[in-house]
């Protein structure tokens, strides 16, 4: 197995391009969302990031593992101070991000499709996961944190046996070797930026609903530990919820929350 070292320096140098708070890089960290959370709390600045090469405790949703091996993929962590503008939209942040990944995606030839609500598919497999937590001030939000993981090598997909759904990568994806980690990350951020200054616009809601996965197909709906809902999947609601129509034609709108999509065997 070929390890591809990521490089200080030229992660700094390259991300120095673009106007972000303060940037911490680390080998090897448990969650860079953990770190990300600890600094926002004591007052990080407005984009700052947390970038690792490894994650040895990597979290998906309600602590699901999310395996960062070292050398194989990105590891982020991005804090969000939102703007009084923002603040309606902050249901949407989510979407900002995978949307973000999913056109970086597409900037390589790929053709990435986001199934709801936190994860990106190349060729139906999931390459990239997206753990937006919250830093609170009583009961307003403070920050937020935007966790994504994307894997770039071939390293970076877990056994099979350890996952709920396919795994994949870009370099699988790809018929070339994938640009370098730091050129990835720097597009990611950079759409990023860009779409959050069109965080309430109905643009942003369009082009994530353009990338939705399944659409007009049918779908099961896993909510928590209830029976799923069944239904054909329509689309975004404007604050970035899924419209899905039941058996009955009566539409079903899921809200975010520990739901996951499979399609309808
Ligand atoms: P889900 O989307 O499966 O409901 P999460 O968004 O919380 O769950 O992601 C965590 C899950 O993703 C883990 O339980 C594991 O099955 C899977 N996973 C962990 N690491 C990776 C990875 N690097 N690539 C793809 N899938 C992963």
């Amino acid at each position: 197995m070929v390890l591809i070292y990521m490089n200080e320096q030229s992660l700094k140098k390259t991300l120095s391009k673009l106007n972000l708070g303060s940037v911490r890089y680390f080998d090897s960290i448990g969650s860079t969302n953990d770190e990300a959370l600890a600094w926002a709390a004591r007052g990080a600045r407005d984009l700052s990031i947390v970038v690792a090469d490894e994650q040895t405790h990597g979290r998906g949703r309600l602590d699901r593992k999310w395996f960062t091996p070292k050398g194989s993929g990105l590891a982020v962590s991005l804090i969000l101070r939102p703007s009084a503008e923002q603040r309606p939209h902050l249901s949407r942040t989510v979407g900002l991000a995978a949307l973000s990944i999913a056109e970086s995606c597409s900037k390589l030839g790929l053709a990435p499709r986001i199934k709801w609500p936190n994860d990106i598919l190349l060729n139906g497999k999931k390459t990239a996961g997206v753990l937006i937590e919250t830093v609170w001030s009583g009961e307003d939000v403070d920050s937020l944190v935007i966790g994504m993981g994307i894997n770039i090598y071939k390293a970076s997909v877990p056994p099979v046996e350890l996952l709920q759904f396919p795994a994949t990568s870009l370099e699988d994806s790809l018929e070339k070797d994938p640009p370098a980690r730091e050129e990835i990350l720097f597009n990611v951020l950079k759409l990023l930026i860009q779409w959050r200054e069109r965080m309430g616009t109905n643009e942003l809601i369009n082009s994530w609903n353009e990338l939705l996965a399944f659409r007009g197909e049918q779908v099961q709906a896993y909510v928590g530990g209830e029976s799923p809902i069944n239904g054909e999947l329509l689309g975004l609601e404007s604050d970035g919820s899924l419209r899905l129509h039941d058996a009955q034609g009566k539409p079903v709108i899921i809200h975010f929350g520990d739901v996951s999509l499979r399609l309808r065997a």
